[in-house]
């Protein structure tokens, strides 16, 4: 048994040690040449927008599945694409500094970044998307017309939304849009983008509406359920989240690949 341990540790070793960089914006083409594909052929690509979120930063839906791709590559034996930072901002367009890309772009935009890591040798292309909105639906079907024409393999994971039973498990309750839970995430990322000084508590936040909708939406925190998900900026809690999100979205990629494996080899 130990003997089997041994030998399983030492492929691992070198499987890893042979990866000098995951991120593709710092690996050279001569190292990307030696490794991909035949020793990753799985790529990270985050997506995001700069939209405004409470009291952490307007970039957030970028900083979370940027810090997520770091946190999961090694385990994932995967790739970095560089986070595709600006998306399609929707009822929170009203705000400060904030862009949005219109679907006619970003569609063809997306596409194109799509098929670059299939051309570019990956079989496993995941989105770690950190948006929600109209963005989501657009990603889902780009990427699932990309795997079909191209002969790869796309997954497209909200992290939130993938997740909101860990939110549950860690804070007892429901999350929202800059709620307790995306807070935390980027809290446990780095706790300089959170301006705690500045939360007013539930004045800043509103809950999901039924019946209503208004552009721009009242609040930049919106909570999915009423009376849950105010952030509360405790850094352990925070810590925790971060872990078990990471390791959840960690198992889906590595479940889903071993599946994908044995419908085609
Ligand atoms: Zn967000």
């Amino acid at each position: 048994m130990l003997k089997i341990l041994a030998v399983i540790f030492v492929a691992t070793l070198t499987v890893f040690a042979q990866v000098p960089e995951r991120e593709m914006d710092r690996i050279n083409w001569m190292e990307f040449k030696e490794v991909v594909p035949s020793k990753v052929d799985t790529v990270l690509l985050p997506t995001g927008t700069l939209e405004p979120h409470g009291v952490i930063n307007n970039g957030a839906d970028n900083t979370a599945p940027t810090a997520m791709a770091k946190a999961i590559a090694g385990k994932t034996n995967a790739m970095i694409a560089p986070t595709l930072n600006y998306g399609i901002t929707g009822s929170l367009e009203g705000y400060p500094g904030v862009f949005r890309i219109s679907e006619k772009a970003y569609r063809p935009f997306v596409r194109d970044i799509l098929e670059g890591l299939a051309k570019n040798g990956f079989k496993n292309i995941i989105i770690l998307n950190g948006h929600g909105g109209g963005q989501t639906a657009v990603l889902q079907s780009v990427a699932s017309e990309v795997a079909i024409e191209k002969g790869v393999r796309t997954l497209v994971v909200n992290w939130w939304s993938f997740a909101s039973d860990v939110t549950k498990e860690v804070f007892g309750e429901d999350g929202g849009h800059a709620g307790w839970n995306e807070t935390a995430y980027v809290q446990a990322t780095d706790p300089s983008l959170v301006k705690k000084e500045r939360y007013t508590g539930k004045d800043m936040t509103t809950a999901n509406p039924t019946g209503w909708t208004a552009t721009p939406f009242p609040s930049s925190i919106s909570l999915y359920k009423e009376g849950e998900g105010y952030p509360k900026f405790d850094q352990t809690k925070a810590d925790e989240y971060f872990r078990k999100v990471n390791e959840k979205i960690a198992n889906l990629i590595i479940e889903v690949r071993e599946k994908w494996e044995k419908i085609d080899g």
